[in-house]
């Protein structure tokens, strides 16, 4: 593998970044580049972006750019240029290695999370529902300030149903009637958690608890009362017409277990039901005893050396091989392997029936649990959702602007001016191929350059952090 150094590009952007600005106003003018504002408009070569104290002042043709007397300039010919990534279903805080416990959740793995996501270009992540209450200290710092990570909204502690599947162990209090959902919807609402989360699931029949349609009505009405917008993980079609009809506002995974119907469609369309998050990468790391990625240097660098040897151990690939379909006892015995690949395909074909109905979709992982990685898998899922038949300009859209419309955040998502400059800068065009996604040559969250993925090793030793994305060969697409 070939050394290159990133050094010296780094220093250049840092010092673009730290100079500090006159009369007052710290500004910086990214000249030359392509940018894709992350609306659906064309790409647009020749283009300058003008940030001031880490706002978006000016976006235009070069012809048209009055730089401020005194701005900083990186120029960025060559380079292209899309709003930092908004990774609508994420769980933070909750991981040492590949070792899943809600006792390592504090603040400062928290933070160690949201700068992984951030190395990656995801510049905003919203958490699906397993964060403790720090979470809102965490949220409004960032909020208050120009943050060097990802921005961050939370749905405080979703609802579990009491016996029944999700949330984290020993975190999320279980509910068991309308009354308790009621009571347990307003105590978030109190903390001021963004959005109420739900799990109505019983992981393919395995658990003989799901919650119940009026417990979720419940929750559901509680939370308009509220203003707070519902979102739900589910598996089942009936299941997510129920909710539907009720109310909820988006869905968090695709519906997995038969094809999506003209119903749903029609009852989602007619009632603005958001899929909020399609979780497409989320399916297929089950399914894998040995993944494609795990020399890639774009996700070794993003994980602890603990969680890459045991994502390297034989003892893994004979647990995904064989455990699955080894579980005594349960209905889906000698069933659940083969069930696993059957359900990537499924979440695909029902992914690309709601696109082309024209169901409001926006783009998110479940990147955080075991399996499923920070930052990382948000490349995964923009290339799946460009595999399922989006263009690579319709999936950007769907994980910047069409994120920011789902959380309703007028502030971030596409590159305007009035937005933050949370932008992510690569070294080759994404709309010609997606998985150019990863050649990031810098990330800005409110203007600050933050470490990229190429430019950090995240606990590593440092032998292993060399190369960079030109070195890497291509991955399975
Ligand atoms: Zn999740």
């Amino acid at each position: 593998m070939r050394n290159v150094k990133f050094g010296v590009a780094t220093a250049a952007l840092l010092a673009a970044t730290l100079t500090a600005a006159p009369a007052g106003a710290e500004t910086t003018v990214l000249s030359n580049a392509t940018v894709i504002d992350g609306t659906g408009k064309p790409a647009m070569p020749g283009s300058a972006i003008v940030m001031t104290d880490g706002k978006i002042s000016w976006v235009g043709p070069m012809a048209q750019l009055k730089a401020p007397k005194g701005a900083n300039t990186v120029d960025l010919s060559g380079k292209y240029v899309m709003p930092g990534i908004i990774d609508g279903h994420v769980h933070v805080g909750m991981m040492k290695d590949v070792a899943q416990d809600v006792k390592f959740y504090d603040r400062a793995n928290v933070e160690s999370d949201l700068k992984v996501y951030a190395a990656y270009g995801v510049t905003t992540v919203v958490v699906a529902g397993t964060d403790k209450d720090v979470i809102i200290d965490i949220r409004n710092d960032l909020r208050k300030t120009r943050p060097s990570m990802a921005r961050v909204y939370t749905s405080g502690q979703g609802l579990v149903q009491k016996g029944g599947y999700g949330g984290l162990y020993g975190l999320n209090v279980p509910i068991s009637t309308p009354e308790e959902a009621r009571k347990a919807v307003a105590a978030e609402a109190a903390k001021g958690v963004d959005l109420i989360k739900l799990w109505v699931d019983d992981e393919r029949e395995m658990i003989p608890v799901k919650m119940p349609y009026t417990v979720t009505k419940a929750a559901i009405d509680e939370a308009h009362k509220h203003k707070l917008k519902v979102w739900a993980h589910v598996y089942y079609l009936d299941d997510a017409k129920e909710l539907a009809r009720q109310g909820v506002d988006g869905f968090a995974h695709i519906v997995r277990d038969k094809a999506v119907d003209k119903e749903l469609i029609d009852l989602m369309k007619a009632k603005g039901t958001w899929q909020a998050s399609s979780t497409l990468s989320r399916e297929i790391v089950y399914s894998m005893a040995v993944m494609p990625w795990i020399n890639d240097p774009f996700f070794t660098r993003g994980v602890t050396p603990g969680t890459l040897t045991a994502l390297r151990s034989p003892e893994r690939e004979k647990n995904v091989m064989l455990g699955y379909l080894r579980v005594p006892g349960l209905p889906y015995e000698k069933k659940l392997f083969y069930d696993m690949g059957r359900t990537v395909v499924q979440a695909m074909d029902n992914y690309t029936a709601l696109v082309q109905a024209g169901v409001k979709t926006g783009m998110g992982t479940d990147s955080g649990p075991n399996g499923r990685f920070p930052g990382f898998n948000a490349h995964e899922e923009l290339q799946m959702e460009v595999m399922a038949g989006r263009t690579p300009l319709d999936a950007i859209k769907s994980a910047t602007s069409d994120n920011a419309a789902w959380l309703g955040d007028k502030t971030v998502g596409s590159i305007e001016a009035g937005k933050w400059a949370d932008l992510l800068v690569l070294d080759a065009d994404p709309l010609a191929d997606i998985r150019n996604t990863k050649s990031i040559s810098a990330v800005y969250v409110a203007g600050n350059s933050v470490p990229t993925i190429w430019q950090t090793c995240r606990d590593r030793p440092s032998n292993a952090c060399t190369g960079g994305w030109k070195d890497r060969s291509p991955t399975p697409y």
